[in-house]
């Protein structure tokens, strides 16, 4: 083997993250490779924090402690439960919405069958979501996912699960096209579409 054996095998771990390709995984190490003594700790001080990170157990969002910040705060309207694809939505609720209920991270979507692992995730946490939902008597679940054919799919899935339980449904509608992801959307339409939403 002409690669050293760890520089290989992480080639390798690396690869096999989403959208990361072989050479994707070349160029990270090489780019590690090229750092200087402060690049790398100020790297590996960051991704330190980050591995002490837990899943919230209510909501799945990123925690220090058992809850996240979110469901933590006793100011936050707890009868209302923003359902979203990833975690990653979230700051763009908070910052350009004025959103003040907790958050349940899916973290996926009900995709094509060629992603079963991502799909059996997304059942089982729908499956702590109705516990939750039965457990705290929430009043509205708000559906937040993608205007993609995935995102349609995961709001259809949830609406069916969730709307036995007698809790009042919506999802963001108005201003957004069949194709939209909300991470492309702009503030006004993210803000308007928040406030306007159509129930299920
Ligand atoms: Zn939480």
């Amino acid at each position: 083997m002409a690669l050293p054996s760890s520089v290989e095998n992480l080639k390798k771990i690396i690869a096999k993250l989403p959208t990361m390709s072989s050479r994707g995984a070349e160029r990270f190490l090489e780019w590690w490779w090229n750092q200087n003594n402060g690049g790398r700790e100020e790297f590996l001080k960051e991704w330190e924090g980050f591995t002490k990170l837990n899943p919230c157990k209510l909501c799945f969002y990123f925690a220090e402690g058992d809850l996240c910040q979110f469901c933590n705060d006793k100011k936050r309207d707890r009868s209302k439960i923003c359902v979203i694809a990833s975690p990653f939505t979230v700051p763009l609720i908070e910052k350009e919405v004025g959103y003040k209920g907790l958050y349940f991270v899916l973290g996926g979507e009900i995709v094509s069958s060629y992603k079963l692992k991502e799909i059996e995730l997304v059942k089982k946490r729908v499956e702590l979501l109705k516990d939750w939902i039965e457990k705290e008597k929430t009043k509205e679940v708000i559906i937040a996912t993608d205007f993609t054919t995935a995102g349609s799919a995961t709001a259809m899935y949830l609406k069916e699960e969730l709307e036995k339980l007698g809790v009042q449904i919506s999802r963001l509608a108005q201003g957004f096209h069949q194709g939209d992801a909300l991470s492309y959307s702009d503030p006004l339409t993210l803000k308007r579409a928040f406030s306007k939403r159509d129930k299920l």
